[in-house]
């Protein structure tokens, strides 16, 4: 069995949720409630891969909400990634995925110092950030939407925001080693993270967002932001691409001109549909079929039975492991989505 540990994007969202799921007695509750709430098993499901293999998934929430960073909670918050992790752990689950911040929170917090939670110690080998995946899929969006587009990728610039973390590392890495694109903006706040960075890649301009938007002919947008941003629509390129693969999203959804295309990052279609009711919850446009490349890690590690944190840490995903991921993502009837909103 697989298991993934999700959240909202926001207090809001978990609202609205509760809502939808039948807990209207939760729906009016505030920020406190949620710091307080226990992990739950809210989803059970099955999903079949092209190969025609059954695997059997549980969904747990971690009642995380990315406020409680923004207001200093941060015993909460990493008190909900770890008890969540501990319940999935009891629910004997194979491999877990931890999906958005959880894995965010899991590593800014050093809570692989934490391994005993009540009786349980927690095995990390069960668990996997899934980041690999998503850092394949957005790297597989970039290359096919901008042929999509006509953008000739030797020719363009790209600028990928939060290049230092988990994601933009392996991103920027792909996009050197494997394509042909003309230039890289490494877009972050931390200058020793991102000389680091650019030293590991040879090449690559730092840069602050306000510059290195209005250059780039597509901008891949992963930064770990509690909330979105709003960009100066006028001063981007037109036309140009932008990939968000933040969760919660980076950008706001203001982002409307017929020549800035927009698209959801990180996130997959399978081939065949899973009957489950999250992914309605995260509003995918077609959720039987879509959901987040982080997620359908822990399907394909359960898949091919490796039960291994396939991605763990931090910044040490490399181009090798990207395309071992992508391999099996094939093989079991993913695709990156190609679709815009
Ligand atoms: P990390 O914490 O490893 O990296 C975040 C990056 O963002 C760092 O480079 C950080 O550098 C930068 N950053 C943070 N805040 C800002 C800011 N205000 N301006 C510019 N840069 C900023 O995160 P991950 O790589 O693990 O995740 C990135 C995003 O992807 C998150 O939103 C996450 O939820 C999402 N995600 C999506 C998945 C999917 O399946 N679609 C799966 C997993 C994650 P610095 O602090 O120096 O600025």
């Amino acid at each position: 069995m697989f298991g993934l540990i999700g959240h909202p994007t926001s207090l809001e969202h978990a609202q609205s949720v509760a809502q939808d799921i039948g807990y209207e007695e939760f729906a009016v509750e505030d920020l406190d409630f949620w710091c307080s709430a226990p992990p739950q098993t809210v989803d059970e499901f099955t999903v079949t891969s092209l190969t025609g293999q059954t695997i059997t998934g549980k969904y747990v929430e971690s009642c995380f909400l990315p406020e409680m960073l923004a207001t200093r909670r941060i015993k909460a918050a990493t008190r909900k990634i770890l008890n969540a992790m501990a319940h999935a752990q009891k629910l004997d689950i194979n491999i877990t995925a931890l999906g958005g911040f959880s894995s965010i929170v899991f590593e800014n917090f050093n809570l692989n110092q934490i391994q005993k939670i009540r009786n349980i110690k927690l095995d990390f080998q069960r668990f996997t950030t899934g980041n690999t995946h998503t850092a394949y899929v957005i790297c597989r969006q970039v290359e096919q939407v901008s042929q999509q587009l006509g953008i000739d990728l030797a020719k363009a610039t790209v600028a990928v925001c939060g290049a230092t973390g988990d994601i933009g590392s392996a991103v920027c890495r792909w996009l050197n080693q494997k394509t042909d694109a003309r230039e890289l903006l490494l877009v972050a706040r931390d200058r020793t993270r991102l000389e680091a960075l650019q030293t590991e890649l040879g090449r690559g301009k730092i840069m602050g967002m306000d510059e290195a938007l209005p250059q780039a002919d597509i901008i891949v947008w992963v930064a770990s932001m509690p909330k979105a941003v709003e960009i100066k629509l006028e001063t981007l390129k037109k036309p140009s691409l932008l990939i968000d693969g933040g969760y919660p999203k980076n950008l706001s959804s203001k982002v409307k001109h017929p020549d800035v295309r927009v698209l959801k990052g990180g996130i997959v279609e399978h081939s065949l549909d899973i009957s489950w009711k999250i992914m309605q919850l995260v509003n995918m446009d077609v959720p039987a079929r879509q959901l987040f490349a982080c997620f359908a890690e822990s399907m394909l590690l359960e898949f091919e039975k490796w039960y291994t944190n396939f991605s763990w840490g931090r910044n040490q995903i490399t181009v090798e492991k990207m395309e071992q991921i992508g391999a099996v993502s094939v093989k079991h009837g993913f695709r990156p989505l190609l679709s815009f909103e």
